[in-house]
């Protein structure tokens, strides 16, 4: 039995990864342990998605390495899979392994730690549109309330400024037979809701012509007797089928809430990037489903300072994401990436500039995100109850994605979905009381 510590860096897919290799480690009888304590091997799953994600990927490697020079130290995930040869560069990593044959990791570190080498192991392989799905289990050893099942991965998009398509490959999807097995395991180890992920969720099972789609996806899920409550992760506005909408509608365990990333308001810009919508497209669905699903949060993503966007280019931004109401807004300066087509445009902007746009974006994030709370007040939603907040509270999440706090009385509601009457929204956080019946 080896000592196990993982650190993941970036997004809800990485975490989901992670999750299932720890899986996979604890059913091979190694164990867990705390990335700060003393470790056999450590694992660092990274992210190159922003300059940042990267620096940070190769500050915990670092880490890592000074913490126990005697560890194995593995590197996997989009880093390995971009620059395998500088991520073999660093003297101390032991292995590397790209972001396939992660099924496979607990073979691979147990036998490199009964045969130590000097040399770098290399499990980077290309992905290609031949690469299948790898159907790892979901990870189940958290608190037993949200379940993050990852159906699909890739992407064929090519957006000229993101990197993922490379880090991840096209476009593969988890087979509906195997999200109904993961489903029911799931609930049965005690999940209430199911989130489905992938790296281009809304493209779920378009690798093949006949295949299935997310609505098949969902249908899915929703079928599994026991599922309490359905969440997408985040898709793309022109991926958001109307059939999908009228099942939000008429089953009220689909969660209202979608993530549809903008990333500009502007045409320009959005030609530039290769985003496959105009505004006025992206303004007729985002009316379209306000219409048919009245109470639901729209959450987003947008880029400030892409090349060439000038300051009218960004002020027509600004103009636009008011207009949209979203209930949040992330919002993220723009971060070459080696390898984009992004990285060579013309016309970019200062970094000064990037902040002060995202500075000003994230004023009008929190005009939209307040506006929306405030309006939550007053209504009933049934939340999902994670942990104690402080002494007396404890807090959750509604269907539509927002955090409210209710008086526990000292119970532990860790795991229930309770009817809460929101009654205040102090300026931050949202509180409510349970309904009784
Ligand atoms: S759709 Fe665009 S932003 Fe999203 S992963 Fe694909 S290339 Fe990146």
């Amino acid at each position: 039995m080896a000592k196990i510590a993982f650190y993941t860096l970036g997004c809800k897919v990485n975490q989901a990864d992670t999750a299932s290799m720890e899986n996979l480690f604890l059913r091979s009888g190694h164990q867990l342990v705390s990335f700060d304590g003393e470790a056999d091997v450590y694992i660092i799953n990274t992210c190159v998605v922003t300059n940042t994600g990267q620096r940070k990927s190769r500050q915990t490697i670092h880490r890592a390495i000074r913490k126990n020079p005697n560890a194995l130290i593995v590197v996997t995930g989009c880093y390995p899979q971009t620059a395998a040869e500088e991520v073999k560069a660093i003297a101390g990593v032991d292995m590397i392994i790209g972001n396939q044959d992660r099924a496979q990791i607990v073979q691979l570190v147990e036998e490199r730690l009964a045969h130590r080498q000097t040399d770098t192991l290399d499990a980077v392989h290309k992905l290609t549109a031949s690469t299948a799905f790898e159907e790892m289990a979901a990870g189940d050893i958290t608190d037993k309330t949200r379940a993050f099942l990852k159906i699909q991965e890739g992407c064929n998009q090519f957006c000229t400024y993101c990197i993922i398509p490379y880090a991840r490959g096209p476009l593969r999807s988890r087979s509906l037979e195997s999200i109904r097995t993961e489903t029911q395991r799931l609930i049965s180890a005690g999940f209430k809701e199911i989130v489905l992920i992938g790296i281009h969720l809304g493209c779920y099972g378009k690798e093949n012509p006949d295949g299935p789609t997310l609505y098949d996806a969902v249908k899915t899920v929703l079928d599994v007797p026991g599922v309490q409550r359905l969440r997408l992760g985040s898709l793309e506005s022109v991926e958001v089928e109307p059939r999908l909408l009228t099942l939000m509608q008429e089953d009220a365990r689909f969660c209202r809430h979608l993530h549809l990333p903008l990333q500009s308001g502007c045409d320009k810009v959005l030609q530039a990037m290769h985003r496959p919508y105009t505004t006025a497209k992206f303004k007729t669905l985002l009316a379209d489903i306000k219409n048919r699903v009245p109470d639901i949060a729209i959450t987003t993503d947008v880029i400030a300072g892409f090349p060439g966007e000038t300051e009218a280019d960004f002020e027509t931004t600004c103009k636009f994401a008011e207009s949209c109401g979203f209930s949040k807004m992330h919002i993220f300066p723009f971060s070459a990436r080696k390898g984009t087509p992004a990285e060579k445009f013309a016309g970019a902007v200062m970094e000064a500039v990037k902040k002060e746009r995202a500075d000003i974006l994230g004023k009008i994030d929190e005009t939209m995100h307040k506006t929306f709370l405030q309006a939550m007040v007053g209504q009933n939603a049934e939340v999902l109850f994670e942990q104690p907040a402080g002494e007396d509270y404890f807090e959750g999440l509604t269907g539509n994605y927002q955090r409210v706090f209710v008086k526990s009385g000292g119970h532990n509601l860790g795991g229930e979905i309770l009817p809460v009457k929101i009654t205040a929204f102090d300026g931050e956080k949202l509180f409510g009381e349970i309904i009784k019946d």
